[in-house]
């Protein structure tokens, strides 16, 4: 691979203000030329014809269940497939999160995962490790040295830290290695047997309930301990107005505070639950519309600033049971973009360009990869082909991810990635797609 151009597409960079038709040149794999204003010469190796699409930089998801190692355990998402996955909905980049078996709690295990992410040889893959030793919230990791194993964050995903003293260990130790950490905002203690959002219809259902405060009083707790530490203290998954209010607060008093949304909490409120859905079932759970609306208004104000699918492959069985013993999770990797445009392009909430800063830029900045969700000169080619007005319909059987449990499955949607760019080189396009015609019979 040498040279291929690609050209006419609307070319939008957030991070450098980019947003204007025009051609880009990826030699050798890295961004050699950007021009907005006159056509670059077409005499690279291969080409793509972009008209009518968005030509932005390789999209980064920073919240991303791979569920590898799993302890030997069959029928389980594994490094390999889900970044393949990931591929799939336009991301070259992609955060792990920790919650596997053994969690990746030693430089040993980060070393592993980053190995097993290379050979994966699919989206980029980059590991968090543990805030805790085992997960247990116990006893604070040794921060520095997993990060200089490879580790790109800290998060205890899958459960918050509750201890307020082992809390406050882990935001010095990540403020002095100058990486995040990402809570997953739950007091267990408020959440024991919960299995829905608290309310009428959890008393209706016979479901244990779950309280927005749950996840609005961890965040209040952090926000006070991280102030005199000042680490970058990032909330995952939002999911009420409450916990929107207090990101806000924190922001205006110049915390080093972010939030993350994820399709669900943007799409489905607590009434997906109906008939003991359990493909519904998720954590922190569906809210209400008013909640939906609150973050809504929070993207639109800049208070939450990144989008995370929170990508949560499960095998059948464990969705195939009773409502209080099914697995919390979902996937939307795969169609994670024409969700976000609904729920906020369509809706007018931001633009084109906002929403694709929050899936490049805003996510790359918070994990501290200065190379990733941008398109600079001389850095690396990672590249998201999109037509933004493809219309289509969501239909999980056709999912590289192993997890089935979308929510969103038939639903009809317009927007898709057609192809994947890393380095220079297309490493997925849309089967059928006019780039994987051009791009890959370029090569
Ligand atoms: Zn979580």
């Amino acid at each position: 691979m040498t040279s291929l151009l690609i050209h006419g597409g609307r070319i939008i960079d957030p991070d450098s203000g980019t947003d204007a038709t025009g051609d880009l040149l990826i030699r050798n794999g890295c961004i050699e030329a950007i021009s907005t204003d006159s056509p670059l010469p077409r005499d690279a190796d291969s080409s793509i014809d972009a008209d009518g699409c968005l030509v932005t930089p390789g999209l980064v998801d920073p919240h991303v269940h791979l569920r590898e190692p799993s302890n030997g355990q069959p029928h389980r998402e594994t490094i390999a497939i889900g970044s393949r996955a990931a591929l799939a909905g336009g991301f070259t980049t992609i955060c792990s999160m920790p919650n596997t078996q053994p969690p990746p709690d030693t430089a040993d295990r980060i070393k592993d995962l980053v190995s097993r992410g290379k050979m994966a040889n699919a989206a980029r893959v980059y590991p968090i490790a543990c805030g805790t030793m085992n997960r247990a919230g116990e006893e604070a990791t040794d921060v520095q040295k997993l990060i200089d194993a490879g580790a790109q964050g800290i998060s205890d995903d899958g459960d918050g830290v509750a201890c307020d003293a082992v809390m406050d260990t882990i935001l010095q130790r990540v403020a002095a290695a100058d990486t995040c950490f990402m809570q997953h905002c739950q007091d267990p203690t408020m959440t024991l047997g919960a299995a829905m959002n608290a309310g009428a219809l959890a008393v209706r259902m016979g479901l244990g309930e779950w309280p927005p405060a749950a996840e609005t009083s961890m965040i209040e707790r952090d926000v006070l301990l991280n102030g005199k530490h000042g680490a970058r203290y990032h909330a995952q998954h939002l999911s009420c107005s409450k916990s929107v209010d207090v990101i806000r607060k924190a922001r205006a008093e110049g915390q080093t505070v972010t939030a993350e949304a994820s399709p669900h909490h943007l799409l489905l409120t607590e009434e997906a639950c109906e008939g003991y859905n359990t493909i519904a079932k998720v954590n922190p759970p569906l809210r209400t519309s008013q909640d939906i609306d609150a973050i809504k208004e929070g993207i639109a104000q800049g208070v939450i600033t990144i989008l995370a699918t929170d990508q949560a492959p499960h095998p059948p069985q464990a969705k195939e049971t009773d409502f209080a013993s099914a697995a919390f999770g979902m996937v939307s990797i795969e169609c994670a973009l024409p969700l976000y445009k609904r729920a906020l392009v369509d809706e007018g909430v931001i633009d084109w360009s906002r929403l694709i800063a929050m899936m490049t830029c805003e996510p790359a900045n918070l994990v501290g990869l200065p190379e990733a969700g941008r398109l600079r000169m001389g850095g690396p080619a990672d590249v998201t082909l999109i037509d933004p007005d493809l219309e289509w319909t969501i239909d999980s059987s056709t999912f590289l991810t192993t997890g089935r449990n979308c929510p969103f499955d038939g639903w009809s949607v317009s927007g898709r990635a057609l192809a994947s760019i890393i380095a220079g080189e297309v490493r997925w396009a849309l089967p059928g797609a006019r780039m994987e015609q051009t791009a890959i019979a370029g090569h």
